[in-house]
């Protein structure tokens, strides 16, 4: 599963943007690998540098020198819509009658395409194939006729799907979360300037503080001159549908979203499976690296309890193998974990072992890992995972497999378990989720774990009354 992208925009009193939004991508880069840009503007006109790669490799100190002014926006991408190559790689840049235009999305759009349409038809040109490139053009052509703000409400009004978006107008900088607030993002404050970004870590790193989550629906403006924002409630969300994989996987365990702290969920969250589903045995081992705040949550609910359960690292990953490397054959591919993640014998061998992870996608990567852990001596392998099965794609924005590679896509967890020879399986209930998120099933997207999604997505089912707009004839202020 890869997130993904993370957006960023920061406006600043009286120093260049360039070098925060660079610190700030670094802090987002694990939401996006495969390319990584800055759009400043500096009152007069926009720069721009958008290259394929990780931030460390797609800017040198030159391109930072060159990226003038004291407002810009950020992007980490990696790709979900559109392709896997430059002309989507963002932040997406256009000049208009009316000025520059600058957009770093962070989802995905369920409707792109009927809005593209309609826009090609009114002349539109378009260089890509994301959504991205769709929001620019409606945001562009409604500015021609409405403010600012009445205009992001008019292109609002007509995208459906999930967006956290940082925007450049000339050298406004602005953040705007979809109505139902399905990606994060949050709002701080520097000593001279403010900040949006998708995780609070990215403010941490620029030694800011955060503010608050942006709302749902809601837009901000920050001052061009750094001294303050505004703010907007532009769409008043019935419910929300914020993403529970952001607490679960994407997101990094120093981040707070949506006003919890990731890693306190992920511990919450392990106190829970084991309450739900605590098995006896000698160790409990994390999955490296997201499964470990899970695991000392239920080793210490699981002592709390009086079980004599140890936690232990057991398993040791290497930080070097990326996503490139390259496994040309099958049998590869499966030695791929062996690659990734190292048995340490000793808190293994003839132990009964619990393994706790955050997720089962298509059951490769679990499948192998028990086999190392029994060659590795252990008597018993029991998983524990700290979500429910995923059963459904996403389509919000999620990297994800499809119906038929999901190992739950029409599995029972008695048929994982005996797939992928554990000796015993079990899942987090939604539940659990809810109860430690400190909220309703309702204001969740469960999309991926129950097949049921909170938008309007063709050949899907909804879990609530939703419907995409009518594209087909242009915006006109009575939508506003
Ligand atoms: S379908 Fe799953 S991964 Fe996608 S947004 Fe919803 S909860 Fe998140």
């Amino acid at each position: 599963m890869h997130e993904k992208c993370g957006v960023v925009g920061i406006s600043l009193e009286d120093r260049d943007a360039a070098r925060p939004l660079y610190y700030s991508l670094y802090a987002l880069q694990h939401r996006g690998q495969e390319s990584a840009g800055i759009v400043t503007h500096d009152g007069f006109q926009q720069y721009s540098h958008v290259e394929m790669g990780l931030v460390g490799d797609a800017f040198d100190p030159g391109d930072l020198e060159a990226l003038n002014g004291s407002n810009g926006i950020g992007h980490v991408r990696y790709p979900t819509a559109g392709s896997v190559n430059a002309c989507c790689a963002q932040p997406f840049s256009v000049s208009f009658k009316s000025g520059s235009l600058g957009l770093s999305h962070n989802g995905n759009l369920v409707n792109a395409d009927e809005i593209g349409d309609e826009l090609a038809d009114l002349g539109h040109a378009f260089t890509s194939d994301g959504d991205t490139e769709v929001i620019a053009h409606d945001l562009a052509r409604n500015l021609l006729e409405e403010d600012l703000v009445r205009a992001v409400k008019r292109t609002m009004n007509r995208i459906h799907g999930s967006y956290s978006l940082t925007i450049m107008h000339d050298e406004t900088v602005l953040g705007v979360r979809d109505p139902e607030g399905n990606r994060p993002l949050c709002i701080g404050e520097l000593e001279d300037g403010y900040v949006l970004a998708s995780e609070s870590a990215a403010i941490d790193t620029l030694d800011g503080e955060l503010i608050r989550d942006v709302k749902p629906g809601e837009l901000v403006v920050l001052h061009a001159d750094g001294t303050g924002y505004d703010t907007y409630q532009l769409v008043e969300p019935e419910n929300t549908a914020h993403c529970f994989f952001e607490h679960v996987y994407f997101a990094r365990p120093d981040s707070t979203i949506d006003e919890n702290l990731v890693y306190e969920v992920r511990r919450e969250l392990g106190r829970k499976l084991w309450e739900e589903s605590g098995v006896e045995s000698d160790v409990v081992l994390p999955v490296p690296d997201s499964g470990r705040a899970f695991a000392s949550g239920y080793a210490e609910a699981a002592q709390d309890d009086g079980s004599d359960i140890e936690f232990a690292e057991g398993l040791m990953k290497n930080r070097y193998v990326g996503r490139t490397f390259i496994m040309p054959t099958q049998d590869e591919r499966e030695r791929a974990v062996r690659l990734k993640l190292n048995p340490i014998k000793s808190t293994i061998e003839g132990k009964r072992v619990t393994i706790i992870d955050d997720s089962i996608v298509r059951g490769t990567t679990s499948t192998q890992l028990i086999q190392l852990l029994k060659d590795a001596g252990a008597e018993e392998v029991h998983v524990r995972i700290g979500a429910p099965p995923i059963v459904a794609p996403c389509y919000m924005g999620i990297d994800m497999a499809s119906r038929d590679e999901l190992i739950a896509g029409n599995q029972s967890v008695d048929e994982i378990r005996d797939e992928i020879e554990a000796d015993s399986l079990s899942y987090l209930s939604i539940d659990a989720i809810a109860e430690t998120l400190e909220t309703s099933r309702t204001d969740l997207c469960l999309g991926c774990v129950t097949g049921e999604y909170p938008y309007d997505i063709e050949g899907e089912e909804t879990d609530r009354e939703v419907a995409r707009p009518e594209i087909g004839t242009p915006s006109s202020p009575a939508d506003d």
